[in-house]
């Protein structure tokens, strides 16, 4: 069994044929999909989808990319949803200091307004990180207890261990399936298994053998060889252990 610890599959580039990529996806022994959202006008969407098919799981959050339009009345509309609608995590959120005209401290206050929703109503946060790892790991030191995933992972070897310690997990997709990638690759090679996710982040951050297609959730498969590649535990002990991380995390 499979999870897809990261799946954009309520966005537009599934709208023609997401019940064919479901199917795809379970075909491939995906189980369940965790659903983050990114902006408040996508809620609705990902709940109407999770509603609509069997082991989407959703989470509803505020991300740093889209970070001009997210207003104060989103996070109390934000913590509204999470107590109605009970999601299995605050996400995506987080921050970005790789695109350059994101207002850092905007996304700052939006990120912390989040991690203490997280923490007030006691939700695993699901985090996106781009050349920001330090200030995520200072921000989480203020919510000791708190719990979540750094999806995409790409900080340091040494930080993944103190972010291990703070009670997180370190999410993989595609990026991993690249040779190139080489400082990742070690990474993952030397983290622990029981601190380990895997995802898609579909429709985007495709492996490989479908570098600058649609990714979806079935080409998990490519990202479960490239770890067992690296770290030669069996693709079945991958798969098992990467699953009762996720399930515990997400309480699935
Ligand atoms: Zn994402």
């Amino acid at each position: 069994m499979i999870i897809d610890c990261h799946c954009h599959i309520d966005f537009e580039a599934f709208d023609s044929d997401r019940e064919q990529v479901l199917d795809r996806a379970q075909q491939a022994g995906i189980e369940h999909l965790i659903v983050p959202g990114v902006s408040a006008d996508t809620w609705p969407r990902i709940k109407t989808a999770c509603n609509q098919y069997r082991n989407l799981h959703p989470c509803y959050g505020l991300h740093p990319y889209y970070i001009d339009q997210h207003t104060h009345e989103d996070i109390v509309l934000l913590e509204e949803w999470i107590i109605k609608e009970k999601p299995v995590a605050i996400g995506e959120c987080g921050l970005d200091f790789y695109l350059k005209d994101l207002n850092k401290e905007k996304q700052i206050a939006f990120f912390q307004a989040q991690l203490e929703i997280a923490q007030k109503h006691n939700l695993p946060v699901v985090i996106h990180s781009r050349k920001a790892t330090e200030e995520i790991i200072y921000a989480l030191k203020k919510f000791p207890g708190l719990k979540g995933m750094i999806h995409s992972y790409s900080g340091s070897y040494e930080q993944a261990l103190q972010l291990i310690d703070l009670g997180f997990y370190l999410s993989f997709g595609g990026a991993i399936t690249y040779d190139r990638a080489t400082r990742l690759r070690e990474i993952v090679r030397r983290l622990p298994l029981d601190s380990l996710l895997i995802e898609t982040d579909a429709p985007d951050q495709p492996d490989l053998k479908h570098h600058k297609q649609r990714n979806e959730p079935a080409y998990i498969k490519n990202v479960i060889v490239t770890l067992n590649d690296l770290r030669n535990e069996g693709t079945d002990a991958i798969c098992n252990q990467t699953t009762a991380n996720c399930k515990l995390l997400f309480s699935l």
